[in-house]
């Protein structure tokens, strides 16, 4: 086994006047002119039924960027049947040219399909530029790219033989086919949930959030142009109950691979759970699931360092990551300091559509996020126990915007403190230094998630004290840094409690799930 070793993909910057500049404009407006056509793709074929649905700029939500078909039961029937028909050819190629077709997957989105995935996601899901660039071109690359890397070790991992006696190890699929079920937040995740499977050997039904509908088709269209055998990666607009009405009670059901809500979730696991005896093995269940992210600041922190890690954590893609900074502890010693510096940096962002580059801030998904948002923040607004520190108006005309907003709360376990919101809603609870132990614990027991987490200090006692207090806190714990932008190959990223299952995505740890391995004894 042997494959290219990988590096990150250099994230490009959008200068004006910059190739990339002028070439993501033009992509833009031509997404923008036409009306694109999304087809299922089923067995290898674009599917359309009587039913399209519209697909708008969550920025601009009366303009129609296109329009998909969503199946029903029936579609999912053959999705599966699909999967399951081209299962044996897939499981059998030999790994270079299953990998190859992902490698040259990552090269189509590093080359002529970058601009097209970008411009796709800056006005599918309303991504600024720099963070559509970090995700459906970088993320996603590196994703491709590392797994085939990680795979390849996997694959390598053999145990000891002695004389007279051959041991081997083959890391075989799934038996079964996999459901990949993604969120609108995150193209790279769409696209890595039923890659990384199929990478593995698995085929795949895959259900991506109808947010995400115009970039799911690039994505798409990429595998095609990849040479993706038929059958492999299955593509459905389904709506999600229907769907896992009939995936989660089919017998060759092998596993899931989720990313979305832990409501969704836990929901999905129950059903698992009591249909357990239908199934032909034990199905794999993968979830990444929600997170109420903390910073924890200490007294010997920098408040320029801690405000930029603030405003950067809480409002970039509008709050709408999964590892966004919600909830902050500030000692009131720093507090003045932060404060006016965040007032500052939002005092010069900018907020507004995704084809004009110098705005920070867009909208949020889609009228039921914004309402949900904007419910949280009329509530405080009401709430005696809450200061409106900055923002906290909005607008639902053209696009759902809500300006980034700060709420400081005199109870640390304010819902705002430990609800995931989804949205630009940083709440600040500021403590007293004598406090510091109580804000730990506080820290550890006020939300039910361990996403991700970081903590400001200059003390070294200090940053060795609080990641040994919050070890189960965060699966992914940030020191003197923000808690969101995990880098594929840098920072395996998952988390635990209400969290997910921590397999750990982009790392050997999540391909390992997609294996079912058979040991071998051969002897002489
Ligand atoms: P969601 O849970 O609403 O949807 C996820 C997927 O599940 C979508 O495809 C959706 O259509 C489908 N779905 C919804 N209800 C279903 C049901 N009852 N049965 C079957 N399928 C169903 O999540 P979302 O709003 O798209 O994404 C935001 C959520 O995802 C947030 O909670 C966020 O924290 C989480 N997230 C987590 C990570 C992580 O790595 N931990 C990464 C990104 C997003």
């Amino acid at each position: 086994f042997n494959a290219p070793t990988p590096a990150n993909e250099p994230v490009k910057e959008y200068r004006p006047g910059s190739p990339e500049r002028e070439a993501i404009k033009i992509a833009l407006a031509d997404f923008r002119a036409m009306e694109t056509d999304i087809p299922m793709y089923i067995d290898g074929k674009e599917v359309r039924t009587e039913h399209k649905l519209r697909v708008a700029p969550p920025h601009d939500h009366q303009h129609t960027l296109g329009y998909f078909y969503e199946g029903d039961g029936q579609h999912v029937e053959q999705a599966i049947e699909a999967a399951l028909s081209a299962k044996e050819d897939w499981a059998s190629l030999s790994w270079e040219n299953r990998a190859s077709i992902f490698l040259k997957a990552a090269d189509l989105i590093a080359g002529p399909y970058r601009a097209r995935i970008n411009a796709a996601t800056m006005l599918g899901q309303s991504k600024n530029a720099y963070q559509a660039e970090i995700d459906s071109a970088c993320e996603l690359i590196d994703f491709l790219r590392f797994n085939v890397h990680y795979a390849t070790e996997i694959y390598q991992q053999q145990p000891n033989s002695s004389p007279g006696v051959w041991n081997r190890l083959e890391y075989r699929p799934l038996e079964g086919f996999v459901f990949a079920l993604t969120p609108f937040n995150f193209t790279a995740i769409a696209g890595n949930l039923p890659t990384s499977a199929a990478l593995m050997g698995n085929t795949v039904v895959w259900k991506p959030a109808y947010s995400q509908a115009l970039s799911a088709k690039v994505i798409m269209d990429v595998l095609n142009e990849a040479g993706l055998p038929k059958g492999v990666i299955n593509l459905i607009f389904v709506d999600g109950p229907v769907a896992g009405d009939i995936i989660f009670n089919h017998a060759d059901f092998a596993g899931i691979h989720f990313t979305g809500s832990t409501g969704v979730f836990q929901q999905i696991w129950g059903t698992i759970g009591a249909n357990i005896h239908k199934y032909k093995s034990y199905p794999r269940i993968v979830g990444e699931t929600g997170g109420k992210d903390f910073v924890l600041v200490h007294e010997s922190a920098n408040a320029d360092e801690v405000a930029t890690g603030l405003v950067r954590g809480a409002f970039e893609y509008q709050g709408q990551k999964c590892s966004a900074a919600s909830r902050a502890y500030i000692p009131s010693t720093l507090w003045p300091a932060v404060e006016t510096k965040m007032k500052q940096f939002l005092g010069e962002i900018k907020m507004g559509g995704t084809e004009d580059f110098t705005n920070f801030i867009n909208a949020v998904i889609d009228k039921r996020a914004f309402k949900k948002i904007t419910a949280y923040i009329d509530e405080a607004k009401k709430s005696g126990q809450v200061t409106v520190v900055a923002g906290g108006n909005y607008n639902g005309s053209k696009g759902y915007f809500i300006e980034p907003t700060i709420l400081k709360v005199s109870d640390p376990a304010y819902r705002t403190m430990c609800e995931e919101i989804f949205g630009p809603v940083l709440s600040v609870y500021v403590y007293e230094p004598s406090e510091f132990d109580k804000i730990i614990e506080t820290v550890n027991s006020t939300s039910p998630y361990a996403l991700t987490g970081c903590i400001f200090a200059k003390d070294r006692y200090i940053i060795n004290y609080v990641a040994n207090k919050l070890q189960n806190a965060a699966g992914n714990f940030y020191i003197n840094d923000k808690p969101t932008g995990a880098v594929v190959g840098q920072q395996p990223f998952g988390g635990a409690r209400a969290s997910g299952t921590n397999d750990k995505a982009g790392s050997a740890l999540n391909l390992y799930r997609w294996v079912s391995a058979r040991t071998i004894k051969e002897t002489f």
